[in-house]
């Protein structure tokens, strides 16, 4: 007896459902591929970042939506979302920052290893939002360097998607050697951070 439904009658091969990531610059040849150190560590930093959401009101429920089916950060190599700062490199702060919250971010920033990466999600984390009072964080790059900013009250997660991929240009082509540069150093050290 035949079945009333008939379902996966067109078969589509495997690889039409996976997208590879594009190969660094490089040269090639009959059996091989000549690349930099920087571009193959590039390559793999920036398809593995885990993201630690810091999500403090509304905006956080955005990032909810970016994780789930529909928008599916896990696309992008970033589903691995910890909460632990020792084994995160992208902090995603999404919401309003009250002022006593901010030595706390700090706090996780720093208690992340480097190379990390920082997005102010929305206008509260950018620039204080709508808050312009004398309780609200007016940005947390008052208290850690930001690496993308995402615009919106609250963004769409087609925003928060674009900030990622704004990270991943960063990250991809960020060299080795810019965490021991001296500008580096310059930068956290103007945050109090040795
Ligand atoms: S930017 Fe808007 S949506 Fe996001 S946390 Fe602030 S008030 Fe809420």
């Amino acid at each position: 007896m035949s079945r009333p439904v008939s379902y996966n009658l067109i078969k589509k091969p495997l690889e039409a459902d996976i997208s590879m990531a594009p190969m660094p610059s490089g040269h090639q040849g009959e059996g091989f591929f000549a690349t930099s150190l920087n571009s193959v560590i590039g390559l793999a930093r920036k398809n593995s970042i885990w993201p630690l959401p810091f999500a403090t009101s509304c905006c956080g429920i955005e990032f909810m939506a970016t994780m789930g089916s529909h928008y599916d950060l896990a696309r992008f190599g970033s589903e691995r979302v910890g909460f632990s700062p020792r084994q995160c490199d992208l902090l995603m702060v999404m919401g309003t920052i009250a002022k006593k919250m901010g030595p706390v971010v700090k706090q996780v920033y720093l208690q992340m290893a480097e190379p990390r990466w920082v997005i102010a999600v929305g206008a509260c984390a950018s620039s204080g939002g709508i808050f312009d009072t004398y309780s609200v964080l007016q940005g947390i790059d008052q208290v850690v360097p930001v690496d993308v900013y995402v615009p919106g009250c609250p963004p769409r997660p087609e925003a928060i998607i674009d900030g990622v991929l704004r990270i991943q240009d960063l990250v991809g082509k960020e060299s080795l050697r810019r965490r021991n540069s001296e500008t580096y150093k310059a930068l956290l050290e103007s945050y109090g951070i040795q």
